[in-house]
């Protein structure tokens, strides 16, 4: 905990993946070197409408998903993977990291989105971890975007001890089903909600909320990650 405080001090300080100096705080744990060689996706990428996965514009595995529509800033390696990983231990999304998520948010169709909803912790893992970084994701997006910020509609009710790790598909869907539900019905009812997250990596559980979010009469569900594994 020490550590982290000093290295949110300390700049420049050594890139994570490099060791070359990050000359500036905006950068966060990568340098502006490693950056650019980081995936971020653009406009000229072809993805899946649907979930967003690089590829032809229905990529055929993504069916079972409730989502209306995934997008990730870009895929989980290099500076997007230490980012989220330091969102794990830290409470704070560097400046660089922001313009990315909010870039990814203003395009066709997030642009939307008119509630971002972060996917929540249980309380009990709340509680231990002191904060949730899909929710400091969440708070950083929702203010350029000037959209409304909800943490209150959308609950986590399983028992965190249920979760396992290395799960296939149907594995992760079984665990997390019914894991969420809504608890104030009519803020989410009429909106297209931009459900935030921090990595995408099956879909299990952002589709889990999106299910009871669209069963509580949401318009629509976007999703917004981080990075897509
Ligand atoms: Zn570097
Ligand atoms: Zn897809």
């Amino acid at each position: 905990m020490f550590g982290d405080a000093l290295l949110a001090l300390a700049y420049p300080q050594a890139c994570v993946i490099c060791g070359r100096s990050v000359e500036q705080r905006r950068f966060g744990v990568a340098c502006e070197w490693c950056w650019k060689e980081t995936r971020i996706f653009t406009d000229d990428d072809e993805i899946c409408l649907k979930c967003g996965s690089p590829g032809p514009p229905a990529c055929g595995r993504c069916e079972v998903l409730a989502v209306t529509a995934a997008r990730a800033v870009g895929v989980y390696k290099d500076a997007l993977r230490e980012s989220a990983l330091m969102l794990k231990r830290r409470a704070n999304v560097p400046r660089h990291v922001e313009q990315l998520l909010v870039a990814a948010a203003l395009r066709k169709p997030l642009s939307l989105s008119t509630r971002v909803v972060p996917v929540p912790l249980h309380p009990k893992r709340l509680k231990t971890r002191g904060f949730n970084q899909a929710s400091i994701i969440a708070e950083t997006v929702s203010k350029p975007l000037e959209l409304a910020l909800d943490e209150v509609s959308l609950v986590r009710v399983s028992s965190p001890e249920k979760y396992r790790a290395g799960l296939d598909v149907k594995g992760r869907r079984d665990t997390v089903a019914g894991a969420f539900k809504v608890s104030h019905p009519k803020l989410v009812a009429g909106e297209d909600i931009l459900l935030v997250d921090d990595v995408f990596t099956t879909g299990a559980t952002v589709s889990a909320c999106a299910e009871v979010l669209l069963a509580a009469s949401a318009k629509s569900v976007f999703v917004l990650t981080l990075a897509r594994a």
